[in-house]
């Protein structure tokens, strides 16, 4: 064999591409990683995350994985197709299987593989516990993974190293090498050049937030408003998703939306999440509010509120908060940045600090205030004291802003990663636009769609894992042994 010549050709050493890779030489296949980055800082997004899982224990994911994807989607399907999506897959047409809407088979493959995919993590030496998140008020359960992203990436690096994977940094996944309409290859420039390594594909190379020209294709103006939540999303630019493409990959997932994540504009931490503002009130430039800023548990609404932000002028709002709203306990826990807030002991100064004319920023607080009903506020749930007869409304932890000293964090949203990506079976195999497998060709991760409107959160990292581990066990595994190998598994 050659430094070239694999039985798997993995894309991408994040969540993904790693438990693909295992997977993959689990099964006896000789499997090379394929990553654009140096080794010092693979593993893309996953590096960077804590990777909070929607499980509500090792074994079961959280209540209502499943209704939480389905009941996503979007707009105004066609009521044919639908009815044609919930049946039996063998009875669906080929229209349907490369249409763009959710498949069910895939959500159950989820949230069914989910538990033992953990176990089998586990297993491969990562421990996973319920760790503190940033949310003081939760809709769902999560766990983590001790060491977050980083543990993940280097722990499950080591594991598939040892079981003889072979790794190439500084190698850029450029094209798939096809033969007779199977994909038998993936064309990479490596330090050396460009090379042409022979196996079948795993895709999991991530979306396409760290391609300006792309965000710019699908989100038009938006794009120039955020960036990525982190460095490593900048490595994933969307080759993976162009190259399906030629090759007549069909797509899933909303690709004029991606993960929205309120941040600090002017950090350059990872995840500089500003998760207070339920507390407070949100202005804009002109110093008015614009949303209702507690809805419901932050961790549900984040996002919408998020690209409602977006919307605003110079795509950025301020969280004001008062010296109650600042002294809320564990409220630093929800203000991830490492830039300090704006302070000021009037209202009227802190605008001043923040750019936002005085009299708005007095005027907006004044009629916030009048609507506050008094009553029990209590920040850990939500307590339903909301204001009367303001427009917009604010549904939860309507306190007046009266105490000074007065404080504002800016936000804006940052791109956590895209939403749009490449359609695949439950066995994560590619399908074309006629709903057909593409031989040889696999994805898992981000790089799939699987979202529509509003993330369902703590889920990315889950499904890279639980896809990346059925790319890597498909891709391995050709013929007759498939139907052996799916009688193995946990
Ligand atoms: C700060 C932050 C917090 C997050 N929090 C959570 C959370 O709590 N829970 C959750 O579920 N999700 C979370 N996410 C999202 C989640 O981390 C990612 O969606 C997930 O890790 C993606 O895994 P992946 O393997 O698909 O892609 P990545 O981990 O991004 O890996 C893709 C890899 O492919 C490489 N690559 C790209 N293009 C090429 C190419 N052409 N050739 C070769 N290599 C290439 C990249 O360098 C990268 O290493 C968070 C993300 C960030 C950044």
């Amino acid at each position: 064999m050659t430094d070239t010549e694999y039985d798997v050709v993995v894309v991408g050493g994040g969540i993904a591409g790693l438990t693909a890779a295992i997977a993959a030489c689990e099964t006896g296949a000789r499997v090379a990683v394929l990553e654009r980055s140096a080794e010092s800082e693979t593993g893309g997004n996953t590096r960077y995350t804590e990777a909070f899982l929607r499980m509500k224990s090792m074994e079961e994911p959280a209540d209502g994985l499943e209704e939480a994807l389905l009941g996503d989607f979007m707009g105004h399907p066609d009521p044919g197709l639908i009815e044609e999506t919930v049946r039996e897959a063998p009875r669906r047409s080929g229209l349907v299987h490369g249409h763009h809407t959710i498949d069910p088979d895939i959500v159950e493959t989820f949230s069914e593989r989910a538990g033992g995919t953990l176990r089998w993590l586990a297993g491969h030496g990562m421990r996973f516990e319920h760790l503190p998140t940033p949310f003081l008020t939760t809709s769902t359960t999560r766990m983590a993974p001790v060491g977050g992203g980083l543990a993940l990436v280097e722990t499950l690096g080591a594991v598939a190293r040892a079981l003889g994977a072979v790794f190439h940094f500084d190698t850029t996944a450029r094209s798939l090498v096809l033969n007779d309409g199977a994909v038998q290859g993936i064309q990479a420039a490596t330090p050396d050049g460009l090379r042409t390594f022979t196996g079948r594909a795993v895709l999991a190379c991530g979306g396409f937030q760290g391609n300006a020209e792309m965000m710019a294709r699908y989100f038009g103006r938006d794009a120039l408003t955020t960036r990525p939540v982190a460095r490593g999303g900048n490595h994933n630019k969307g080759e993976g998703i162009e190259m399906a493409l030629t090759v007549g990959a069909a797509t899933s997932g909303n690709f004029s939306l991606f993960h929205a994540e309120p941040v600090d504009p002017r950090s350059g931490a990872a995840e500089a999440a500003i998760f207070c503002f339920p507390y407070g009130v949100l202005v804009n430039r002109a110093g008015e509010r614009f949303v209702n800023e507690a809805p419901g548990p932050v961790d549900a609404w984040y996002e919408r509120i998020a690209r409602i932000i977006q919307r605003q002028s110079e795509g950025m709002a301020y969280a004001v908060l008062d010296s109650q709203g600042m002294s809320i306990p564990n409220i630093g826990s929800s203000i991830r940045t490492d830039q300090p807030a704006y302070s000021a002991p009037t209202l009227s100064e802190l605008a001043v600090r923040i750019d936002v004319p005085p009299e708005a920023l007095e005027k907006t607080a004044a009629a916030y205030n009048a609507a506050c009903p008094g009553g029990a506020f209590d920040h850990s749930v939500a307590d339903g004291l909301g204001t009367r007869g303001l427009s917009p409304a604010k549904s939860n932890w309507a306190r007046p802003i009266e105490k000074g000293p007065f404080h504002a964090l800016p936000i804006m949203a940052a791109n956590v990663f895209t939403f749009g990506g490449l359609k695949t079976s439950p066995r994560a195999e590619v399908v074309d636009r006629d709903g057909k497998p593409i031989p040889g060709l696999y994805a898992a991760g981000e790089i799939t769609g699987l979202y529509y409107t509003n993330y369902t959160g703590s889920t990315s990292v889950l499904r890279g894992a639980v896809f990346g581990r059925i790319a890597g066990e498909g891709a391995a595994i050709t013929g007759t042994d498939r139907a052996a190998a799916g009688r193995r598994r946990v």
